[in-house]
């Protein structure tokens, strides 16, 4: 029997002892060793089915411990990963623009080209991804690169439209698969891919599979030598935990799994064969509009699908760049709730 424990403890003592067949091993560190037991509610859409958790005594590491048998039942229509686009993405943009996006994007990642400066300068630029992602891959808007987790695929649609034409998406909730010129998103696993990829990306996807290690090995398997795989996954030894416990928006039980500590996601890369280049914090202010939406009990999508954020404005203005600002100053001293990894599969590129 798995036992629930006060949330305030942080004692280890009294779990099942190791080696107990009941005992799930850690999805990151594999340990069967001592863990702290605790509730969490899924508190996005306001369900509050209550789950077993356990913090991992060994990494850190915070894991569901049996895996709910109707998960699809919290991947609601309206879950915010399902969105196509925002529909500023046409699915042809025509040769022309595509050969200007793609040297704007070459400008916008390396600073280099003459051409993509000056479209740059007169353009008008929709894409609101950070393209440091992009930089520090070394990706060109020919590489080949595969979005795991995509959803209905907003972030390639985004790539697609400044110039990238080697596009690939892979996730099991989609309604199906999908292909368009350049992009071609594929329902189901990274395991049922044939391909090569200059960069596989994990986009807060990492931490919704029960075995954390088999993806990130199959992405290893994918992944062209020299090529890079991006891990954007919450962090359990950052704020987020530590100050909001069972409240804290990331923690956003049952979809989240397995949440690694920093340490414990740069092992799982070695374990697979890849280095780890870089890391830093990119923790956002839902941290803390969300975590505290939790607190009052209040769910961050309303029944009708809308944001409570936009739709209900809980926080006035002043309170929102407060949280803007707390969010900055937990990335800066690398104590943020969500963390950036970068990972490179060794040998040298064709
Ligand atoms: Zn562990």
């Amino acid at each position: 029997m798995t036992q629930t424990m006060n949330l305030d403890s942080k004692d280890f003592a009294n779990v099942v002892h190791a080696g107990n067949s009941e005992h799930t091993p850690c999805r990151f560190c594999r340990s069967v060793g001592k863990r702290r037991f605790f509730t969490a509610s899924e508190r996005q859409f306001g369900m509050g089915d209550e789950f077993t958790y356990f913090e991992c005594g060994d990494c850190g590491s915070l894991c569901i411990n049996s895996i709910p048998t109707q998960l699809s039942k919290y991947y609601p229509s309206h879950y915010y990963s399902f969105a196509r686009n925002d529909g500023q993405h046409p699915q042809d943009i025509g040769w022309i623009r595509r050969k200007l996006r793609a040297q704007r994007a070459t400008f916008n990642m390396y600073g280099t080209g003459l051409l993509g400066a000056l479209v740059q300068r007169l353009g008008t630029d929709y894409f609101r991804y950070p393209w440091r992602w992009f930089q520090v891959a070394g990706v060109t808007p020919t590489s080949a690169i595969l979005d795991n987790g995509c959803g209905g695929g907003a972030l390639l649609r985004a790539l697609r439209d400044q110039g990238f034409t080697n596009l690939s998406g892979v996730d099991p909730f989609i309604a199906e698969s999908i292909s368009e010129p350049n992009l071609k998103i594929t329902k189901g696993e990274i395991f049922d891919l044939k391909g090569t990829y200059d960069l596989i990306m994990f986009h807060h996807s990492l931490e919704h599979v029960a075995e954390p290690a088999r993806y990130l090995a199959a992405a290893a398997e994918v992944c062209a030598p020299g090529g890079a795989v991006i891990v954007r996954i919450p962090v359990a030894d950052g704020y987020g935990w530590r100050e909001f416990g069972e409240y804290w928006f990331a923690l956003d039980a049952p979809r989240h799994l397995a949440i690694p500590t920093k340490k414990s996601m740069a092992d799982l890369g070695v374990h697979c064969g890849l280095v780890l280049e870089s890391s830093i914090c990119d923790s956002e202010s839902v941290c803390f509009w969300g975590s505290e939406l939790y607190k009052r009990g209040i769910p961050a999508v309303r029944p009708d699908g809308q944001d409570t954020i936009t739709a209900d404005q809980p926080f006035p203005e002043s309170e929102l760049e407060f949280f803007r600002q707390r969010a900055r100053e937990i990335n800066a001293v690398d104590d943020g709730d969500l963390a950036f990894f970068l990972f490179r599969k060794p040998g040298a590129k064709a």
